[in-house]
């Protein structure tokens, strides 16, 4: 790590090592190759892939250089990176979770961690209160998202860290929807930050990847134990797309956070819409705390819709964005929540949330904006024609 001095946008593109040490070539190579010589019996720096190999050193060395940690951590999916964190708990220990968590990270600390003897509370962590009556003698963690999916509900990270010191809790966040380049958790005392990096990071809707790094050395070390223990590492091949992705992190979010700001303020004045989330706007209720702790609102803006038949015609009229349960690539993408990206969270407990069927959740990509808001525009139709 001996580019940490340098600022962000520098090390997106330089990441670990500039180039391959072995030849000097422009881009750390795809080493596809599942174990290493160990001259005269003797192991190497590297000695079996699953333990470690130069491709996916590349983006673990990058992900912790972004985000001030000691190490980092590459994964098959968010999802095993999710799982991988979540590790660090036994049975018996009880988890905070936040309540508005995406769908995927729902099932799992509902379906799987009470499997494994940990108890969970999913809490409105905006409030503050809340997570602090929460707390029992046998919670050992908070797993949180800021700002929450798809209502975007944003949590004091700062407090947050306050109640899990006094308390000898670890602080786990999801960094998905900010990335690095926009929220730098561990530089507020969170523990871990975790990445679906099959979004911003990735950037180009074609790999499935996770990232996870802390400022702990203790608890790196553990996560270095479990990751090698259950195996569910990055590819060589994905590693190199991911780390070639990160490369341009910066002015794709930049764009789309430019353009997300323009179609949030558009839609928020379309009479079809009956409200927008999105923390760039003036009125946004958790402006304020949000920007105390991130630099940017970020590319994703949700919105609701008037009356359940203009979802219909919106998702049949609209051409240019995919409509997929996804986020944070070059394209722009339409999410219909309640059937995609929170499609595992039961209807009651979706309704309880706020997630209507009338909610849509837009990751906004680098088409021309004018082209977006056209497309848009058609589909809108308000509810009394
Ligand atoms: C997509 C996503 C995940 C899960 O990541 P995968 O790479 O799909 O396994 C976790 N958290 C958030 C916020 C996500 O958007």
């Amino acid at each position: 790590m001996t580019h940490s001095k340098y600022r962000p946008a520098t090390l997106l593109v330089h990441q670990g090592k500039d180039r391959d040490p072995a030849t000097g070539a422009a881009t750390v190579p795809i080493y596809q190759a599942s174990t290493y010589h160990h001259e005269g019996g003797t192991s190497g720096v590297y000695d079996y892939v699953r333990s470690g190999n130069p491709s996916r050193e590349q983006v673990e060395e990058a992900i912790a250089l972004l985000e001030g940690g000691v190490r980092g951590f590459a994964y098959a999916s968010g999802m095993a990176a999710i799982g991988s964190t979540l590790s660090l708990l036994k049975s018996g220990d009880h988890l905070i979770a936040s309540s508005d968590l995406y769908g995927g990270s729902w099932r799992f600390i509902t379906g799987v961690l009470p499997q494994q003897g940990i108890s969970i509370s999913l809490v409105d962590t905006s409030d503050t209160e809340a997570v602090t009556a929460a707390i029992t003698p046998q919670t050992r963690a908070l797993f949180l998202e800021t700002p929450s999916n798809p209502l975007f509900k944003i949590t004091d990270l700062r407090a947050m860290v306050a109640i899990a010191r006094d308390n000898g809790l670890i602080t786990m966040l999801d960094n998905t929807f900010m990335t690095p380049l926009l929220q730098r958790p561990l530089d507020l005392g969170i523990d871990v930050t975790i990445h679906s990096a099959t979004k911003f990071l990735g950037g180009h809707s074609d790999i499935l990847a996770g990232l996870v790094t802390t400022a702990d050395a203790q608890l790196a070390k553990r996560l270095k134990y479990f990751q090698n223990a259950f195996g569910a590492v990055l590819s060589p091949f994905e590693s190199f797309l991911l780390s070639r992705g990160i490369k341009t992190l910066k002015v794709r979010l930049q764009a789309g956070q430019a353009s997300a700001q323009a179609l949030a303020e558009r839609l928020t004045e379309h009479p079809a819409v009956a409200r927008v989330w999105f923390p760039g706007l003036v009125d946004f209720s958790g402006r304020e705390l949000h920007f105390s702790q991130a630099s940017g609102a970020g590319a994703v803006l949700s919105f609701e819709l008037k009356e359940e038949p203009q979802v219909k015609k919106l998702l049949e009229s609209i051409k240019l964005p995919i409509i997929a349960p996804s986020l944070g690539g070059v394209e722009t993408i339409l999410t219909h929540c309640w059937s995609m990206s929170h499609a595992a969270i039961p209807a009651p407990d979706k309704l309880r949330q706020g997630i209507t069927k009338n909610l849509l959740r837009i990751s906004v990509g680098l088409e021309d904006v004018e082209d977006l808001w056209e497309d848009l525009e058609t589909g809108l139709v308000p509810c009394n024609l």
